[in-house]
């Protein structure tokens, strides 16, 4: 986003909340908590500074390991004509980012029923990362790990940043919808871009449902979005609760202002509703699909004259992983490879993948294909029991490969759930198969599966699909105040 850093000295400055004011207010937001039918929290960029991710606002003299805020920091720059260093300062890539105590928090109160539904307008991803169910949030401003196909609308969760595009309002990503081939794009919505319908519906719906919002770490400037806590605060039983240090447009309309950082407050505040924080796990997973291709409905003379041919190439095991899965070379058994978030939403979760001793795969699908002998008709075909795969991460956080033994069931989809613990153990602390389908259900899935195009394809012969205008948000009957702007 490009917008204009805070103008006067009095908009910089940072308000603390003394020990003994700030339990008080946090008993009192307890209180309120407990008493709320719809709880709604709305976040910015001040929950992940305790991350490692600067905000955009913060002051030169902010208290805050990240230094100065984005936007402050440039205009800064640009007032002294060269760059300004921050010593101490300590920052995070997103992709790296361990989500806070207070995303954390958000997560236990959401899955113990007090917290309704989220807001967030923070693009980086930490919400959906930290376990957050995206049923309960919107991100209203986009997910840098995100990408959404122009034509079917399907997502794509990926563990890489997925914008690749230079111009501010373009956002093809060169990949291709694994599900039509259309073209994808990053979800990042800079200021004057539409937002997405679907996000901003959902905020809208529940600010209507909120008897309680609060606001974790936000300016409140940027519009629409910062409407959603404010059609709350205007309710005549609603009530606004806004914890952030520097002040904010909307303090007028809070029943309670608290002055002190995101981890601080949702600290005490879980205390006194005695609830723990759960630590962050990354948690993954895995599909694997399994089926075997039909062999020809009957036998060319050609393929019956040449079975050793065949044979041999069984004997090695497993082709080429980019093989395609329909060689016209009799039956062949086909493994794919697929990251799943719990949602169902595809996510791309490794660089490479290996089968056995030689197989290998970068590149999505991670599909691998074994040619199994032509055996007298009705015959079950031979495979092995089992096969090791070795699946690498990109390793944002440093995880390092998994081995799984994965039982060979024909006509099945398996889901694995992997577990890793970036801080305490460092380890990877769950690997478990967690439900296997066959039957029509499975035969369903793989079906698409077989059928999917390899993206691959489309992506080689990309370039840009319908120019600028294209935009899939910036649709005619879209409403003028869908666009983002800044208030002052
Ligand atoms: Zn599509």
């Amino acid at each position: 986003m490009a917008s204009t850093a805070h103008q006067s000295a009095a908009e910089y400055t940072e308000h603390h909340d003394d020990a003994a004011t700030l339990d008080r207010k946090v008993t009192q937001l307890a209180e309120w908590i407990r008493q709320s039918r719809f709880m709604l929290a709305f976040t910015g960029a001040g929950i992940s500074t305790a991350c490692g991710i600067p905000d955009f606002r913060s002051g030169m003299a902010t208290c805050l390991p990240t230094g100065a805020g984005a936007w402050t920091l440039r205009a800064e720059e640009q007032k002294a004509g060269r760059r300004i260093e921050q010593p101490g300062v300590r920052k995070v890539g997103t992709l790296q980012a361990i989500p806070s105590h207070g995303h954390m928090a958000l997560v236990e109160l959401q899955r113990s029923g007090i917290l309704r539904f989220l807001v967030t307008q923070n693009t980086d991803g930490l919400h959906r990362r930290s376990g957050f169910p995206t049923q309960a949030l919107a991100e209203l401003h986009g997910n840098t790990n995100l990408e959404r196909c122009s034509v079917c609308r399907a997502e794509y969760l990926r563990d890489f940043r997925t914008r690749t595009a230079r111009g501010v309002l373009e956002h093809d990503t060169g990949r291709a919808c694994g599900k039509c081939g259309g073209m994808l794009r990053d979800t990042i919505i800079n200021f004057s871009e539409w937002l997405p319908e679907e996000e901003i519906r959902k905020g809208f719906r529940a600010a209507e449902l909120a008897d309680l919002c609060l606001v974790l770490g936000s300016s409140l400037r940027v519009t629409p979005a910062a409407n959603i806590p404010e059609i709350v605060g205007k309710k005549e039983k609603g009530k606004l609760v806004v914890v952030n240090l520097q002040s904010t447009p909307l303090d007028g309309l809070a029943a309670l202002r608290i002055n002190g950082t995101i981890d601080d407050v949702m600290q005490l505040l879980m205390s006194k509703l005695e609830l723990q924080i759960p630590p962050f796990v990354l948690k993954r997973r895995v599909q694997i699909s399994q089926w075997i291709t039909s062999p020809m409905p009957t036998p060319t003379p050609r393929l019956q004259q040449q079975p050793q041919r065949v044979e041999r190439s069984t004997r090695s095991t497993v082709a080429a992983a980019s093989a395609p899965a329909s060689a016209p070379s009799g039956p062949q058994f086909v493994m794919q490879v697929s990251g799943v978030e719990a949602d169902g939403t595809p996510a791309s979760l490794f660089r490479e993948v290996r089968l056995g001793e030689q197989a290998r795969s970068d590149t999505e699908p991670h599909r691998f294909t074994l040619r199994l002998p032509l055996t007298v008709e009705g015959a079950a075909p031979k495979l092995p029991a089992s096969v090791s795969l070795v699946l690498i991460p990109f390793g944002n956080y440093r995880e390092p490969p998994v081995t799984l033994t994965v039982p060979v069931q024909p006509a099945s989809v398996q889901t694995w759930l992997l577990e890793y613990d970036p801080r305490s153990t460092g380890r990877w602390i769950r690997q478990e198969l967690a439900a296997t389908i066959t039957g029509a259900e499975a035969n369903h899935a793989l079906e698409k599966l077989a059928g999917l195009p390899d993206p691959r394809c489309a992506t080689q012969a990309s370039g840009k699909l319908g120019g600028r205008n294209s935009s899939p948000q910036r649709t005619a009957a879209a409403p003028e105040e869908r666009t983002v702007s800044e208030r002052r």
